[in-house]
This record gives structure tokens, sequence and C-alpha cells, in this order.
């Protein structure tokens, strides 16, 4: 590999010095793709041996973006390339000898076709990524691929107000609809007895304006009446009664808490009306100080837990103040982050700053169930995987110790105007109803 000199800075003219930088850039690239590729190679093995489930992280994208240093994206793209890595064998044997970039490999693994491999890499040798994207979209796709349209639920606020946006199928809507008339019956019923006289005239506004429509408000009503009763109100008194049925469905009228009995003498749990629950699940729970635990002894409530493992909102504000991520190292996670108790709260553990550390709900679970520990004091935590290795925060990047690959420099893609017209799309083989 040559390395360009900064003294040749001043005596070359502008196009040598091009030259020769483009030059170093394209032995660069080649070595830079074949180890893409190699990287890629690695982390399928990983993926196939389910290795990188040993390390505590939470998915194989999240591997690969914290081992690597890598965006989120190009993790993405690695793991979408892992994903078909046996599909497409020439695609990225191009690419460890140096002839294709990952991101390059990365939109054809995302999106081409069955068994278009050969297609692909031929043609990836000479388009850029954004031509191969085209190309993928020109693909004809069948019928049945047509995404169907996803039960959905959305909401969106604006001026104090908010609009929720709901699609199901067809024979769901039916159900909300038939539920909503029946409603909407009940209100009309109900205004009708309150209100005999003007029930009638308001009755016929209903039936002219065809569809019930949302054209009853408080503000168009000046009489002070209660205004006749349109589908918004029929809708929330569907959610009101089906909220009330379920909270009197619930034992003493919770909404949120989980209640945990413990049994003082022999640390068994069991959910309120529920299981008993595991050794992991119980100490899990008692951490999460969202639950409220009743202690027992001989089947006798004794008390309702100790008070002190309840986490006041100044100690959590202190904790997030000091935490603001999860502390498993590599994870990042900032959101519904659970306070652990270091040492545990059935063993003695205090609720307080320095036994206490914020994880994310999957490694809060991980940890309980005895895949990684979490030890030390909250300033000097030791996280360690399943076999007792520590977790080290950032990637794996080091110095080479090796010399780079022996790859020829690549020039990339052509880049030239793509003439689509001639193109052919790559068609799938059909399909062997046999
Ligand atoms: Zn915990
Ligand atoms: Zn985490």
């Amino acid at each position: 590999m040559s390395m360009t000199a900064p003294s040749d800075v001043g005596v070359m003219n502008p196009n040598d010095r091009l030259d020769v930088l483009c030059a170093e850039l394209e032995e660069l690239s080649g070595q830079r793709n074949a180890i893409d590729g190699r990287i890629v190679q690695i982390v399928a093995e990983l993926n196939s041996a389910e290795l990188w489930g040993l390390t505590g992280a939470r998915s194989l994208k999240a591997f690969v973006a914290w081992k690597l240093g890598m965006a989120e994206s190009t993790a993405q793209t690695v793991t979408a390339i892992v994903d078909r890595f046996e599909e497409f064998p020439r695609c990225n044997a191009d690419m460890r000898e140096g002839r294709l970039s990952l991101d390059q490999v990365g939109v054809i693994a995302k999106r081409a076709g069955a068994e278009s491999d050969e297609h692909y890499a031929q043609l990836a040798s000479v388009a850029t990524v954004n031509q191969l994207n085209t190309a993928i979209k020109l693909e004809p796709r069948p019928e049945a691929e047509k995404p169907e349209p996803k039960r959905s639920f959305s909401k969106h606020t604006r001026d104090g107000f908010t609009t929720y946006r709901i699609t199901v199928p067809t024979i769901e809507a039916a159900k909300v609809d038939a539920s909503l008339k029946s409603h909407h019956e009940a209100l009309i019923n109900e205004y009708k007895r309150d209100n005999p006289e003007s029930a009638a005239r308001d009755a016929g506004q209903e039936a002219r304006d065809g569809q019930a429509k949302e054209t009853h408000d408080a503000q168009d009503d000046t009489s002070g009446r209660r205004p006749f009763p349109n589908l918004t109100d029929a809708f929330m008194r569907m959610v009101e009664t089906a909220w009330d049925a379920e909270a009197t469905r619930r034992p003493h009228g919770q909404h949120t808490t989980v209640i945990v009995h413990l049994d003082a003498d022999k640390l068994a749990a069991w959910l309120h009306g529920g299981p008993y629950l595991s050794d992991a699940d119980r100490q899990y729970l008692l951490c999460d100080t969202s639950c409220e635990v009743w202690l027992e002894r001989r089947g006798q409530v004794i008390g309702a837990g100790r008070n002190t493992r309840v986490i006041n909102r100044r100690l959590r504000r202190a904790l997030e103040y000091r935490d603001p991520v999860c502390a498993v190292p590599g994870c990042g996670a900032t959101r519904g982050l659970h306070a652990h108790h270091i040492r545990h709260w059935e063993d003695g553990g205090l609720t307080e700053l320095d036994n206490l550390v914020l994880v994310c709900p999957h490694h809060h679970r991980l940890h309980h169930r005895g895949l990684i520990s979490i030890s030390g004091t909250a300033d000097k935590l030791i996280v360690t995987d399943a076999a007792g290795r520590r977790l080290q925060p950032g990637s794996l990047a080091r110095p080479p110790t090796r010399p780079p690959p022996a790859v020829p420099p690549w020039q990339g893609p052509l880049g030239e105007r793509a003439d689509w017209w001639w193109y052919d799309p790559y068609e799938p083989p059909p399909v062997n109803n046999n």
C-alpha cells in the first residue's frame, strides 16, 4: 500500500495530485469492500450459531452497531445481507474480493427477488446504489405480494384535540359499527327521555343529514340543553362502558398496579389471583417498584411490603440525572428504564442512590434470568455476560496487526446515466406448483 506523503503537495500540479489521491482512494475502497465482505461473513457465522446472544445484546443489529461502532442504518444494512447470506453467494464473494461495496450488496439483499444473485452481481459491477434501487423497483412483483393494509392505530394531537385513526379489516369494522350504533341508540333514547319536546325535531334533523354527522357541538347549541347525541358521543360512551367493565373485572379496582403476594417465611411469591412466580420473575417484579407487595405469613396478610422499596420522585429524578441511559454497556436505551437494586431488595439491598441503577426492561429481565450479571456499586458497576466476561462499552476497533486484504483497487460503479428502456428487469423464476 502506498501512503502519499504530504510533502508532495507543494510540488505537484493539481491534476497530478488529484490522480494520486484518487489512486489511493481506489486502493482503500477495494480494501474496505473486502473488509466489509469479511465482516458480513463473520456476522453471518455469529448469527447462524446464535453466538451474539451470549453478549447480552438485544438484537443482532444492536450487537453490530455496538461492537463495530456503526450507525443503526449501517448495522441494518449488514444484518439485511446476513439475513439472506446464503441467497447471494456471488454478490458476497464479489464484496470479499473488493469488487462490490457494502451499500450495493445491502440494497440488493434488502429488496431483490429470489434467486437474483447472478443478475444483480452483474448489474452491480457497473451500477450505483441508486441505480440498483431503481432496477429492483422495476422487478415485477407478484400480485400476492401487494401489501395488505395492516391493522393499525394512530393518534395525533393538535390544538387541544386528538384525532384517532384506526384501520381494521371489514369484519372487525362491522363490530365497531354495530357497537357504535347500539351506543348511539342508547344515547338517543336517554336524550328523548330527558327532552321529550325537542327530541322529535332533532331526530328529524338527524335523518335529513343522512349519516349522523358531527354537526352538533356545544357551541352550536345556545339553549343550554344537552346537544343531541352524535357518533362521537356514542364512541365515548362505548369507551367509558368498556373501561368501567375492565376496572370492575380487576381486583379492588386497580387500574394499572400489579399486586404480588410474598410469603415472608418461604420467599415464595405469586401474582394476585395468579400463578406462583419463578425466583427470577419474583426478583424482577420486586425490583420493578411499580408493583404493590402484600407480605403474608401462613396465608395472613401481615403488611404491605417494606416502604423503603418504593422509589420516590426525587430519588427517581436523581437516578435519571445520574444514569440517562441503560447502565449496560453498549445499550443506550433511554426510555422506560427500570430502577434495579444492585443488591436485591429481598436480600436486604437498600433503596438508595448507591444501590440503584437504571436499566432498560430488556436488560433488567436478562439480569434476573441470570444471563448477565450486574454487581459492584453504582459508580463502579461491573456488568458481565453469561460466561463472566466483562461487557466493555464502545466498539471492538483497534489498530490493525495484519496487512490489509490483498485485493485490486476498486474504481466503483461507472456512474453513467442509465438508459432504463434497454434494461430487462429481473424476473423471478416461475413458481413450480407441483
Ligand atoms: Zn432488578
Ligand atoms: Zn439496556
